[in-house]
């Protein structure tokens, strides 16, 4: 059983984190779509605050490189920290921005994450 700690984020709680696929797409159809407005915006890609994010899943269907995971599948502690590290140091996003004009051409590149992560923020809207 997941225990699910609502408000106050403890070692239980559940988030939605974005992952490598997001890097170089950042489409941004998760933004308007998330009730709590808990994505923040680098220069290359989005993350999730784990501590605002309710949970609701409704981005994750959103997402067309499907960068978007529950974080109570396996191995994503990786992009658990990353996502939580970087949702304090980057703006909040909360509107559709202008995608890459060459996001479509980055979807299903491997070795993203070491070859173009950006810890630049992104502009925020
Ligand atoms: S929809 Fe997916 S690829 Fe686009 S910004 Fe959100 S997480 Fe990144
Ligand atoms: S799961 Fe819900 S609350 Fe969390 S980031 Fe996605 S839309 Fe926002």
């Amino acid at each position: 059983m997941t225990l699910i700690q609502l408000g106050s984020r403890g070692p239980f709680a559940m988030t939605y984190v974005v992952t490598e696929a997001c890097i170089k797409c950042k489409f941004m159809d998760c933004v308007e779509v998330c009730p709590v407005d808990c994505f923040y915006e680098g220069e290359n890609m989005l993350v999730i605050h784990p501590d605002e994010c309710i949970d609701c899943g409704v981005c994750e269907p959103e997402c067309p490189p499907e960068a978007i995971k529950a974080d109570t599948e396996s191995g994503l502690e990786k992009w658990l920290t990353l996502n939580a590290d970087y949702a304090k140091k980057w703006p909040n996003i909360t509107q559709h921005g202008t995608a890459p004009a060459d996001a479509k051409e980055w979807e299903g590149v491997s070795d993203k994450f070491d070859k173009y992560f950006s810890d630049k923020p992104g502009d925020g809207v």
